[in-house]
């Protein structure tokens, strides 16, 4: 079918043909070990678009078995070019069933299909950058004299644990995964419940370009039944996990039963700080794509406004007419640029936010409200709203809502946007608008972040690192350091 053909049966349907519905393991699809099924709804229509495997501890069980042999088996006696081979080969797959991935995306999650696509050529690219350091991942030598030869090897780490949140499933298991089977690791993918169908036809696009059985494995189903069987499992060396503060402090624990380590990227709350030197239509287009984009559900979101007094009038009242051009819509139209919130469980707490700020007295700008597609009359849609004039200490600006609602926090001067910058107990992202060189520098030394933008949002690629501190997270993906999370350096030394 061409992809024309795809996405207007799709769009026909609701619904793609073909999708998996089991789990990927050692090589093959494989019914889960209790039968039990689950459905994935499409927020745009808030209705089931296809079923899948409800896994358990046996299918866990199962998987990680089958990574374990594959590592210690067909995967260690592949040179590390080969990896990268299989690695770029993936990447091409991944572009040849774009179009198919893109709408898979959009049914699971309820974003738009620009985005989805976007994500497809995102994950395709990681595929190509990882591919490349397969083969560069080197040890050291150490200078203890002429009587001894020392040096490190960067070994794998063993059968890593893959925990998926729903907002970026396809971009996010890629992330992770290519890195750690780049170490020459095996992987164990537990997408999020809302949305495992991109997860699955990687791991198959990955078998397909030559990876050997066992090597990626993805078991589907509730974080309570996979993910925390998968997170507890003694035989996982590390877990990458992505998703809610809460959940991320639960994985920490069970993974510090087992000594495992972990990645884990939470939560944010993250300050985009616009001062009156700025180029102010830059910082506008800015400060709408870091809030809306993704109708807001992403951990790195702009999703507070620290803006000076000086400006702050005009800038709102452009920012409210920006929010209100945005197409809302099911994500399979190409009209719209503004799609579902990925459940009704999740609508209903963004909604809770904003009942709190209304019953608070705060000034709401703009949106404020759940609603649904104008065209159809269907889906789980969240208004884009922006929150004026926040106090420091409110839940609107203190707690991550994941939604498309922007705090404003307005303040008197630098240092103050610095403070307020600082103000919450997240430290993922942070922005900052101005053409004051020194400014730009005193915010990224000052911030607390794991990465700091400078007149634009959302700046950098698969190249750079990517993590939080305090709240938001510990490690990083992304980058050539994210291989040495799933690398163990062994020192040898001889006396010669
Ligand atoms: P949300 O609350 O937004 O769904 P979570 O952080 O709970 O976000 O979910 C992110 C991922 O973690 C999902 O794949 C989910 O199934 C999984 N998960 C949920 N609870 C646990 C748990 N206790 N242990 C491991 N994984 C979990």
């Amino acid at each position: 079918m061409s992809e024309d053909h795809l996405l207007r049966e799709a769009q026909r349907a609701g619904k793609l043909p073909g999708l998996p519905q089991n789990h990927f393991i050692d090589g093959a699809w494989r019914a889960s070990a209790g039968g039990g099924m689950m459905e994935s709804f499409d927020p745009g229509s808030a209705s089931p678009h296809a079923s899948f495997a409800a896994g358990d501890a046996d299918d866990v069980a199962i998987a990680v078995a089958s990574a374990r042999r594959a590592g210690e088996g067909a995967w260690k006696k592949i040179l590390p070019r080969e990896r990268g081979h299989v690695l770029s080969r993936t990447a091409d797959l991944i572009r040849q069933h774009g179009e198919r991935l893109a709408i898979a995306e959009v049914l699971d999650s309820g974003k738009t299909i620009s985005e989805a696509r976007g994500d497809v050529a995102g994950a395709a690219r990681c595929f190509d950058y990882y591919a490349g350091a397969a083969d560069k991942n080197e040890g050291k030598s150490f200078p203890l004299g002429e009587d001894y030869a020392s040096f490190s090897i960067n070994e794998p780490v063993g059968v890593t644990a893959h925990i998926i949140p729903w907002n970026y499933p396809l971009s996010t298991t890629a992330r992770s995964v290519a890195p750690a089977l780049a170490a020459g690791c095996t992987a164990v993918v537990k997408p999020a419940e809302q949305t495992p169908m991109t997860a699955l036809i990687l791991a198959e696009l990955l078998h397909q370009a030559g990876l050997p059985d066992g090597v990626c494995n993805v078991v589907t189903g509730t974080g309570a039944a996979v993910g925390a069987t998968l997170a507890a499992h003694p035989d996982i060396s590390h877990i990458t996990f992505t998703g809610s503060t809460a959940t991320g402090i639960n994985v920490m624990q069970a993974a510090a039963r087992n000594v495992a380590s972990v990645t884990l990227e939470l939560g944010g709350k993250s300050p985009n700080v616009v001062l009156a030197d700025a180029d102010l239509d830059l910082a506008l287009d800015n400060v709408v794509g870091a809030i809306f984009e993704n109708a807001g559900q992403i951990c790195s979101a702009g999703s507070r406004l620290v803006i000076e007094r000086s400006i702050h009038a005009e800038f709102i009242e452009r920012l409210v007419q920006r929010a209100k051009t945005l197409r809302m819509g099911h994500g399979l139209s190409e009209r719209v640029n503004f799609g579902a919130i990925n459940s009704a469980e999740h609508l209903a707490k963004v909604s809770s936010f904003l009942d709190g700020a209304r019953a608070r007295g705060l000034s709401i700008a703009t949106g404020g409200r759940a609603t649904v597609d104008p065209g159809t009359g269907k889906g789980w849609f969240f208004e884009p709203t922006v929150v004026d004039n926040a106090g420091w200490d409110d839940p609107v600006v203190q707690e991550e809502i994941f939604g498309p609602v922007l705090a404003v926090q307005v303040v008197d001067d630098f240092d103050e946007a610095i403070a307020a910058a600082n103000c919450t107990p997240y430290a993922l992202v942070a922005g900052i608008f101005t053409r004051d060189l020194s400014k730009a520098h005193r915010f990224a030394r000052d911030v607390d972040a794991g990465q700091v933008y400078v007149n634009e949002y959302f700046a950098g690629d698969i190249e750079t690192p990517f993590g939080g501190n305090r709240k938001s997270g510990i490690g990083r993906e992304k980058g050539l350091i994210a291989v040495q999370s799933y690398c163990k350096v062994k020192s040898v030394t001889i006396r010669v």
